[in-house]
């Protein structure tokens, strides 16, 4: 029987998702959307895809029983460790993955967008381990403030192309991406998240569901059971959340929570609490749940996080929300920071902010006695530093 959590053949998650593109893109999005599940499925794809995950990026990824952050708040909480994989999160996963169908429908040439830069580095990466060549889009505005991980793309040979239009950030990379796949339709658009036309959200939560696949054998080695009570992720466009939850997602006796940037307040004006905010609307090529205006046009989203300024969600994420499958809720900056800082001196592990945000609402929840919690450690906080410091002296 088919989960009411995959896609139909066209790519709709329940009212969302489907594919809204140009007709110039059509061959190349149905060639993917024809070949992508049997790609992953395949064998040859599967030895491959795990060697590199194994040996390159360094899985499996342990998962941690965090003792003292377990005793503040009187449950059992584990951390899932993406911090750990190479490059520090776990975009890898799904770039590793991406890389290798690209390979296999015989494209040389990698396009990708980007906002903060780890989406671009993550690309830059396996384009430089392959051998591919690689553009990447990101807005004049970020270039400027994340000069760290646009040098990084350089040194490792990516080309990145400014984008110069609106805001001059993330959704504008994103327009120009999107064009540059218009006039030249045979490169791969390698997309970062959940997000995007069929069948980039279902390619991209099967590449990221290595995340839940482990948690499965690592909880029933440690608490006797596969099933945690409660997983909680942080969501951006979604993908740390749907690896985490993916296996669980058809058993409702696992809680999933999923957890928004708020900003400076939900109602602030300042936010990217998409699922509180947002109305139908489509995106990136995808129908979702989108915060715009009242003429339809996409509203600026506002985070501390970087990963997480985005104004829409996965459709996934979306019928996740709507059928009420995952809980929503969401943190402010203030409270990730605080996050940030507690998880950094009672264990020892410095995460993104991103990440801070799902460990954020711990001190909401109230836990039953023995309560066993994954939270997903989706990212390191190395990239974060400068805004930890800033907010330390403040
Ligand atoms: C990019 C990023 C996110 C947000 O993206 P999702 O697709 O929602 O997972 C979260 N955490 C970290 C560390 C990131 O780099």
């Amino acid at each position: 029987m088919k989960s009411k959590f995959q896609p139909d053949e066209n790519g709709y998650f329940g009212q969302y998702g489907g594919a809204f593109i140009p007709e110039l893109l059509h061959p190349n999005v149905k060639e993917l959307a024809d070949n992508y599940i049997q790609i992953i499925e395949s064998e040859a794809f599967q030895t491959e895809y795990k060697a590199l995950l194994k040996d390159y990026v360094g899985r499996p990824t342990p998962l941690y029983l965090a003792k003292r952050l377990s005793q503040k708040y009187g449950a059992h909480i584990y951390l899932k460790r993406e911090d750990l994989n190479h490059t520090g999160a776990h975009k890898v996963n799904n770039t590793i993955g991406q890389i290798l169908i690209a390979k296999k429908l015989g494209k040389t040439k990698i396009i990708a967008e980007t906002g903060a830069g780890q989406h671009g580095v993550a690309t830059a990466t396996v384009c430089a381990l392959m051998g591919l060549e690689c553009t990447v889009f990101m807005g004049e505005k970020d270039i400027v403030r994340q000069a760290p991980n646009v040098a990084r793309m350089k040194m490792l040979g990516a080309k990145v192309v400014p984008a110069t239009s609106g805001s001059k950030t993330l959704k504008d990379a994103t327009n120009e991406a999107i064009r540059y796949w218009i006039q030249n339709p045979a490169t791969f658009y390698l997309i970062g998240s959940v997000v995007g036309p069929h069948p980039h959200p279902d390619m991209v939560a099967r590449l990221q569901a290595v995340i839940s696949e482990e948690m499965k054998w690592q909880l029933k080695e440690k608490t006797g059971k596969e099933n945690p009570d409660t997983i909680i992720a942080c969501v951006g466009g979604g993908s740390n959340a749907a690896g985490a939850f993916y296996h669980y997602m058809e058993d409702q006796t696992v809680e999933l929570i999923a957890v928004e940037a708020a900003g400076l307040g939900v109602y602030s004006g300042e936010s990217a609490a998409t699922s509180q905010l947002g109305e139908v609307g489509i995106i990136h090529g995808s129908k979702t749940i989108l915060m715009q205006d009242a003429y339809g046009q996409i509203q600026e989203p506002y985070s501390i996080s970087a990963g997480l300024d985005y104004p829409g969600v996965g459709p996934l994420h979306a019928h996740l929300f709507e059928t009420k499958r995952a809980k929503f809720m969401s943190a402010t900056d203030n409270e990730a920071l605080a996050a940030a800082y507690e998880l950094t001196k009672i264990e020892g592990i410095i995460p993104a902010l991103e990440t801070a945000h799902a460990l954020a609402v711990l001190p909401k929840i109230k836990f039953k006695k023995d309560q066993v919690v994954v939270i997903n450690l989706s990212g390191r906080g190395d990239k974060d530093l400068e805004i930890f410091i800033k907010n330390l002296e403040a």
